[in-house]
């Protein structure tokens, strides 16, 4: 006889991970199957050669809603915020990033002109309700907010900064514009990596009792009668659960469902793109240029930070940990090869012959970064899913209604253990 649980977490990432620590707070039972072989999904740190290499440059926002969700689950979150400076890379110069006021002042990047405006318009960033700017592409808001070409750029690059997104011209004003705020007051650069995060909300899962298993890749959730599903592994193994929350990636939750996928849920699901880029993550034992910590493209989409300069990313405490990202468009044909080239090129111009240092270090030419780039119309794509299947509830970045990212993660975790008690309860 197989079990009958209360409730499967598929994926045991942030979403799935915060989810099980709500229901743990319950009398149901609860089982979270993952695929890979650890835990941690895209949260994860791997620990090489006593260097914590987060999974690309990874950043919490201080004032965001997921710090606060996993202060409410008594994580500790250790780390440090990276001073907002650093320089603005552009055809070969070099300027000051004027993210700080002294930054504005001191930057050759703009005139009087451009920094008194550049400073009008952030402050307009941190006073703006962004429900305003719900119908808006992030260019069409942008290109009202300033005629400036420099401070579009500059708009564009915090909107790469803060959401990963380098497409403008289709992501919703209102998502990137709110993130921008969040970024604005700050974020934290987090000791031994995200991986910290994944283990104390998985030891605090496991003494609730939630069952958590790796090695079990679903392949089918099958609605059956009587108000359950059915879920059958990669090896053909099945369970049974009252619930079903599904934290993997929309296109993967459709192929689960197979034909029991409603045409409008395919239809909505496959419109969707990931939010993609490549990274670096690099260890060395010194940094040959220790001013350089933070640099970004103005135009180009590329971004260089030491995040050991604030966070303990080393057994040793001692070496340098960096991550070199480069942003990619959603259209973009994407050659491994030449984008490596790229980020280690920029790498060089910011810590001229780093090779002679290496204690690590890996490239990763595409990783999704948010399973879904947010656009207009998203909001209703998602809410009309909620209702086609009672039972199955989604989580995950792509699948908040107001955030992405970690922030999209954790609180679209919280919502649906939220909603799968208040469900039990009715
Ligand atoms: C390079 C990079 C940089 C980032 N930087 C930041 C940052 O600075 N700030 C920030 O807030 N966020 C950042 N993020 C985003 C953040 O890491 C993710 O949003 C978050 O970790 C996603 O959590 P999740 O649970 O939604 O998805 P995931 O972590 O992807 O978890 C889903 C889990 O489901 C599992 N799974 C998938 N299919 C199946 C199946 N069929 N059966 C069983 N299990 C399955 C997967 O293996 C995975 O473990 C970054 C991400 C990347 C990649």
């Amino acid at each position: 006889m197989t079990k009958k649980w209360d409730v499967i977490i598929v994926g045991g990432g942030l979403a799935g991970l915060v989810a099980a620590n709500y229901l743990a707070k319950t009398d149901l039972s609860i089982l979270v199957l993952e695929k890979g072989k650890k835990i941690g999904g895209r949260a994860r740190t791997d620990c090489i050669r006593q260097q914590y290499l987060n999974l690309g440059p990874h950043a919490l926002y201080k004032k965001g809603k997921a710090k606060l969700i996993l202060e409410e689950l008594d994580v500790e979150l250790n780390g440090k915020s990276p001073k907002l400076g650093g320089i603005l890379v552009e055809k070969n110069m070099e300027y000051t990033a004027p993210f700080t006021l002294l930054g504005i002042f001191s930057t050759s990047l703009l005139n009087w002109k451009e920094r008194i405006e550049w400073a009008r318009v952030l402050i307009k960033v941190i006073l703006i309700n962004t429900e305003t700017l719900a119908q808006q592409t992030f260019e069409e808001w942008v290109q009202q907010t300033s005629d400036s070409e420099k401070v579009q750029s500059l708009f564009y690059l915090l909107g790469r900064l803060g959401t990963y997104c380098h497409a403008s011209e289709k992501a919703s004003a209102k998502i990137i514009v709110s993130h921008l705020k969040a970024v604005l007051s700050g974020v934290l650069y987090l000791d031994n990596g995200w991986q910290t995060i994944i283990d104390q909300l998985h030891n605090k899962a496991v003494i609730s009792g939630v069952q958590i298993q790796t090695h079990k890749a679903i392949k089918q959730i099958d609605p059956i009668e009587n108000d359950h599903f059915k879920l059958v592994l990669s090896n053909n193994e099945e369970f049974s659960g009252k619930y079903v929350l599904c934290t993997t990636a929309p296109h993967e939750l459709n192929h689960m469902l197979g034909e029991k996928a409603t045409l409008s849920q395919i239809d909505a699901f496959s419109k969707m793109t990931a939010v993609k880029g490549a990274t670096i993550d690099v260890a060395l034992t010194q940094l040959p240029n220790p001013k350089q910590l933070f640099a970004m493209g103005l135009t180009d989409p590329l971004y260089f930070s030491v995040h050991s300069s604030y966070a303990r990313l080393s057994e040793d405490a001692k070496s340098a940990v960096l991550h070199v990202f480069r942003y990619y468009h959603p259209d973009e044909q994407i050659d491994g090869i030449t984008v490596k080239n790229e980020l280690e090129q920029f790498l060089e111009k910011m810590q001229p012959g780093w090779k002679n240092y290496v204690i690590t270090s890996r490239f990763i030419p595409q990783i999704n970064v948010n399973q879904r780039l947010p656009r207009i119309g998203d909001e209703q794509r998602l809410n009309r899913f909620k209702t086609e299947f009672p039972g199955l509830y989604i989580a995950g970045d792509w699948a908040s209604l107001d955030s992405i990212l970690s922030e999209g993660a954790v609180s679209s975790g919280k919502q649906a253990a939220e909603e799968i008690i208040k469900k039990e309860k009715s």
